[in-house]
């Protein structure tokens, strides 16, 4: 009797555990599912991070990441709510809130990260007087980097022509003399100068420390309808840049999944670029709020307190 109570009790036990995985499973089958846009550039490492290894652990959450091939396409999906947010350019989701697109900044993509890569005969910037540098929009980090490096030069805005090219467009217009440097987001500059097209000239850090280039935005109509899973998603994204900046394997995996760029190449971009303290600085947005304002990009950008979500940014702090 004694020997089958037993029995009767592991069977139960058994049960119960099958009952509760069960009940995850299904769980996580009506879990939300999150549409988050994304260029394949090591500046959204968090997004790939978190997508590979932190979403499973989350019963109420997937992420659907979406692939796009250029800036305008991303935005046209973000502004038409075909998705819920992205990693995008600042400068970009800045200039939608302008245009009437109710979006919010709820954290960084990363900091610093970005080089002038110029070709290897030029030494200094008064060298490409009259030349072009390449950037990816002129709505980007890149165009201000490239603004100020002439101003703290004392050259010209004229002086050099800005144009604009899809990123991996860049080293090979550089290699066939198209242009004579270029400024974009991660690999790109590492490759050029992997593939001896270039070296590089300055970076974002020596320029402009801690300069803000992407951040991460989801629609104010998704926020408003998933606030508490907006929460989970922003804590998990912190997470996973804490996790990203550590620069092991498992941003490797990240990033060789959705980057695909040689490992050698990785090693010379991450260089440049962390990804641990994703907290955007009122004062910081403020130095581009009068950039963009200065090279007349914008009219009316979004003031700090329109541009971020405070309650989703303040996650950001949470570790
Ligand atoms: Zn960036």
């Amino acid at each position: 009797m004694k020997k089958n109570s037993i029995y009767m009790l592991i069977l139960l036990l058994l049960l119960v555990n099958v009952g509760c995985s069960a009940d995850r499973n299904n769980i996580k089958d009506q879990a939300s599912v999150i549409k988050i846009g994304y260029l394949p550039i090591t500046h959204a490492a968090p997004l790939f991070v978190q997508k590979q290894q932190l979403e499973q652990s989350h019963p109420e959450y997937n992420i659907e990441l979406i692939k796009f091939g250029t800036w305008p396409d991303l935005m046209d999906a973000l502004n038409t709510g075909r998705i819920d947010g992205a990693s995008v350019l600042i400068q970009l989701a800045m200039k939608a809130m302008e245009k009437g697109i109710d979006l919010s900044a709820v954290a960084l993509g990363h900091e610093d990260g970005n080089v002038l890569i110029a070709d290897r005969e030029i030494e200094t910037i008064q060298e490409m007087k009259d030349q072009s540098i390449a950037i990816p929009h002129i709505y980007s980090t890149q165009h201000l980097l490239v603004a100020e490096l002439l101003r703290l030069e004392d050259m010209e805005y004229d002086d050099i022509d800005i144009v604009e090219l899809p990123p991996a467009e860049m080293p090979v217009a550089l290699s066939e003399g198209r242009i004579s440097g270029y400024v974009v987001a991660e690999p790109f500059g590492a490759l050029g100068v992997k593939l001896g097209i270039g070296d590089v000239l300055t970076s974002s850090e020596e320029l402009w420390p801690n300069s803000y280039c992407c951040v991460l935005v989801l629609r104010d109509d998704f926020i408003t309808s998933n606030m508490e899973l907006s929460e989970t998603f922003v804590t998990d994204y912190v997470k996973a840049g804490v996790r990203a900046n550590e620069k092991d394997d498992r941003l490797y995996n990240a990033l060789l999944e959705y980057v695909k760029v040689e490992e050698s190449t990785l090693d010379l971009s991450l260089e440049w670029i962390t990804f641990d303290d994703l907290y955007m600085e009122k004062e910081a947005y403020n130095d581009i709020y009068h950039q963009v304002l200065e090279l007349n990009l914008m009219q009316t950008p979004p003031t700090y307190d329109e541009f971020v979500n405070r309650a989703l940014m303040d996650r950001t702090k949470i570790r």
